[in-house]
């Protein structure tokens, strides 16, 4: 009987064992991962769940009873240290167990503040294990203090849950603005406009010079001189792909596991999927840090292991939600050179971004209508007439026929 291997229960992990079974894969299946919980979705993390409005339950993939009815082997809290492609084994510790397919799901490490600063003092937290965010749970009462470190997504959103359970939230970003890294001005400033109006202060342009404090955190010094008291501290400042178990074993690595269209690495029986994984796209090579993606990569390479032979076409999007708004963006605006804004009632807006005159992507604020056609004119090749786009009375729908 053939074995597959699956190292990291998350996301893309569930999904992979899963199509397996699904698409009628008869050999063993065996999904190894180091959290002792079964696989589960991180987004509400950083949301509901941090907002204490979902139970952990809901957080799960699928149930426990899925795994044992499609005969998948489901060992958590189990780290694997050591991968031998020769041999075709994986160790745990004490056990070598035997595979004839592998495959690497194991995510994203979060970067943390270096120790000589602070990083290492109690309350200081980062948001990427449920473990995570059951440690700081605790800490998000009324009234206390809290310093979120980095204006991306995650701190965005942190920032959010906190101000709505009436923290004192401070925010710093080194960068001229937040969002800098992923988005447009435009977007920056509609989301530095919703948080200054529920009472975040948010400083731009500021970075963090220490955390103050003996053993547990009780302040912090930022560079632009000012001093905060603080109860504690989040750590949004960006992920790095897992690749310490593929670097040991000599996988090739490029900004991640550098993988091909089908999803193998540099090792012929030796696949990787989801955060982890850089992949070809467009001429190119990226690595996406997203739900869809870690689901159809994943899906794909079970496919391909049971001899598919088919190429990953990623079609990007995401989403976050801060507040009452929920932002849904199509496609990548990696190398945009302007922007168009769509303006609509209140807080509906969409931001669609162009090289040239081809559209690129569409960050959508409380505007699925916008997403939806958006993503279908990126994922189609098609583009989307500016004066159109910009008339916010134009209906988009006709875009769509031409
Ligand atoms: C707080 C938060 C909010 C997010 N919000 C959104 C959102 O709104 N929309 C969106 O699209 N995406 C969001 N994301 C990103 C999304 O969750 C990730 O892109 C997705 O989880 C990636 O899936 P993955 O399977 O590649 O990695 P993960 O889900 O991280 O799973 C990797 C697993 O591998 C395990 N592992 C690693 N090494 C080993 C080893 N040696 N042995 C055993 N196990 C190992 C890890 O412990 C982990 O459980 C969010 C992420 C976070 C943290």
């Amino acid at each position: 009987m053939p074995h597959v291997i699956v190292i990291g229960a998350g996301q893309a992990g569930s999904s992979c064992v899963a199509k397996l079974r699904n698409g009628g894969f008869v050999g063993d299946v065996t999904l190894i991962g180091a959290e002792p919980v079964l696989p589960y979705q991180r987004p509400p993390l950083s949301k509901g769940y941090l907002m204490g409005e979902m139970p952990l339950e809901r957080l799960f993939l699928r149930p426990e009873a899925f795994y044992t009815e499609h005969d998948i082997a489901l060992r958590l809290n189990t780290r694997v240290t050591a991968i031998n492609p020769t041999a075709k084994t994986v160790s745990l510790g004490d056990q070598t167990l035997h595979f004839d397919d592998l495959v690497l799901t194991t995510g994203s490490v979060p970067r943390r503040l270096p120790a000589h600063i602070g990083g290492a003092l109690d309350g200081v937290f980062v948001v990427r294990d449920l473990a995570d965010v059951d440690a700081m749970a605790p800490g998000f009462v009324p009234g206390a203090r809290v310093l979120i470190v980095g204006g991306g997504y995650i701190g965005l959103e942190a920032a959010a849950v906190a101000s709505k359970l009436g923290l004192k939230v401070t925010l710093v970003e080194q960068a001229d603005r937040i969002l800098q890294r992923v988005a447009a001005p435009e977007t920056s400033d509609y989301f530095r406009a919703l948080h200054t109006d529920h009472g975040v202060d948010l400083r731009e342009g500021v970075g963090l010079d220490r955390l103050l404090g003996d053993h547990a955190v009780t302040g912090a010094r930022l560079s632009d001189g000012s001093e905060l008291d603080l109860d504690f501290v989040i750590v949004g400042v960006g992920i790095e792909p897992a690749v310490a178990l593929a670097e040991k074993a000599e996988l090739a690595l490029d900004n991640g596991i550098r993988v091909d269209a089908h999803g193998r690495t540099s090792e012929p029986h030796i696949w990787a999927a989801g955060d982890c994984a850089s992949f070809p796209y467009r001429g190119g090579r990226i690595r996406l840090e997203s739900v869809p993606n870690a689901i159809d990569q994943a899906e794909i390479v079970a496919e391909n292991i049971m001899g598919a032979d088919k190429d990953y076409v990623a079609k990007p999007w995401f989403w976050s939600d801060q507040y009452d708004v929920k932002l849904q963006i199509a496609g990548l605006n990696t190398g945009y050179t302007d922007v168009v804004a769509r303006r609509g009632d209140g807080q509906t807006a969409s931001f669609w971004y162009y090289r040239g005159d081809t559209l690129l992507a569409v960050d959508a604020m409380n505007d699925p209508r916008s997403y939806m056609i958006g993503k279908r004119l990126i994922e189609a090749g098609q583009t989307a007439d500016k004066i159109t786009v910009a008339d916010v009375n134009a209906d988009l729908k006709a875009l769509l026929n031409r």
